[in-house]
């Protein structure tokens, strides 16, 4: 059996002259520019139309469509409209980013439930967890694939990880299918995600979660097990779920699974990190694809990782006008800003570091100068 022994959770080490000055001259910015942190109109916007979207292209998906050709692209996209309710609508509600009302955010927190997601299992694995510990082996689950692959240089190597640059990719699109069909039910009946112990849903959250997951099942395979049969509904469901899969592992990857994101361990008996929380974060987050709008809108803001996971509760509509603040204070502060530019550099570093770490040590070449 597993040992229940309580969670050994890293301290940070520094100082918070970092934090406090970023934060400072973040809401100064904000402030001087006449922006809102949060309760921000177009955030409102975005999310009736994203809600919208979902449900017009699931009606013809279900309803409408006659042929494979209208039914695939459709499929597709009630996949990828799962994925933007996460990154956009539900990510900011969980973080208490999207309004100053708790009953908001925890409403648009809750929009996960409606997708095939526990709003109360990603509080801790996401909220907690990731935006805590990031990239820490054993703290950040979100760094953990079982034996599939190596992502960090502080992981059990197996000598099939030589090829995970390569067999990675298309199990990156079970990502969904598993979450939907079994990682909150494993983490119900557990009470673990990876190391962490966490709680069981009670009282309303129990409801949300029980209630979520009858919704999810019902428009997703109940509903149209009604009107097609199982092999259809099978196909179509499978095909929108791996691309949600695909996109939900790829954005998170780009971030911080990278050549250049570091991997710090806490050390010595009092199980330290060597940097203060907001310098961790600028170390281990990745920025991609900071010029284009169309990333901007559909991602939620995930493509200004280093602004999310310093300023989680502020509504990703504002990252792209912090960046150049954020940017300038870690200059000032001597922490390297990390960003790749366009999103095919960053696959390209994800491939590259995927590869690296799937290799035995022997192998691994130092780049030539
Ligand atoms: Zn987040």
């Amino acid at each position: 059996m597993r040992s229940l022994a309580p969670d050994r959770r890293p301290k940070f080490g520094g100082d918070a002259q970092f934090q406090n000055e970023v934060r400072q001259r973040v809401h100064a910015f904000l402030t001087s520019t006449g922006r809102r942190e949060r309760d921000v109109g177009a955030m409102y916007a975005k999310t009736a139309l994203l809600l919208a979207a979902l449900a017009g292209l699931w009606t013809l998906l279900v309803f409408f469509a006659n042929t494979w050709w209208q039914a695939v692209p459709l499929a597709i996209l009630v996949g990828l409209g799962t994925a933007a309710i996460g990154f956009n609508v539900q990510h900011d509600g969980g973080h208490h980013g999207y309004s100053d009302k708790p009953w908001v955010n925890k409403m648009m927190a809750r929009t996960l439930d409606l997708v095939g997601g526990s709003s109360f299992y990603w509080h801790f694995k996401h909220g907690v967890f990731h935006h805590t510990y990031t990239n820490v082996a054993g703290h950040d689950d979100d760094v953990e694939v079982g034996f599939f692959g190596r992502l960090t240089p502080h992981q059990k190597r197996r000598s099939y990880h030589r090829w995970q640059h390569l067999y990675l990719w298309p199990l990156y699109g079970f990502l969904a299918m598993k979450w939907h069909l079994f990682d909150d039910f494993k983490t119900f009946a557990t009470s673990r995600i990876g190391n962490h112990r966490v709680p069981r849903p009670q009282g309303a959250d129990l409801l949300v979660f029980v209630i979520g997951k009858l919704v999810f099942l019902s428009w997703t395979l109940i509903i149209p097990l009604m009107f097609h049969s199982v092999g259809t509904v099978a196909v179509f469901y499978a095909v929108g779920s791996l691309f949600c899969g695909l996109v939900l592992s790829v954005v998170f990857q780009l971030a911080h699974v990278v050549e250049e994101a570091a991997f710090p361990l806490p050390e010595g008996d009092a199980a330290r990190l060597a940097q203060s929380w907001a310098a961790h974060q600028v170390e281990t987050t990745v920025d991609f694809s900071r010029d284009s709008k169309i990333a901007s809108f559909l991602l939620g803001g995930l493509n200004f990782q280093v602004e999310h996971h310093l300023f989680p509760q502020i509504c990703h509509i504002n990252y792209p006008a912090i960046a150049p603040v954020v940017e300038e204070t870690c200059k000032d502060f001597g922490l390297k800003y990390r960003d790749h530019g366009s999103f095919w550099s960053g696959v390209a570093s994800h491939y590259r570091w995927l590869r690296r770490m799937g290799q035995p040590p022997a192998a691994v070449v130092a780049p030539a100068a």
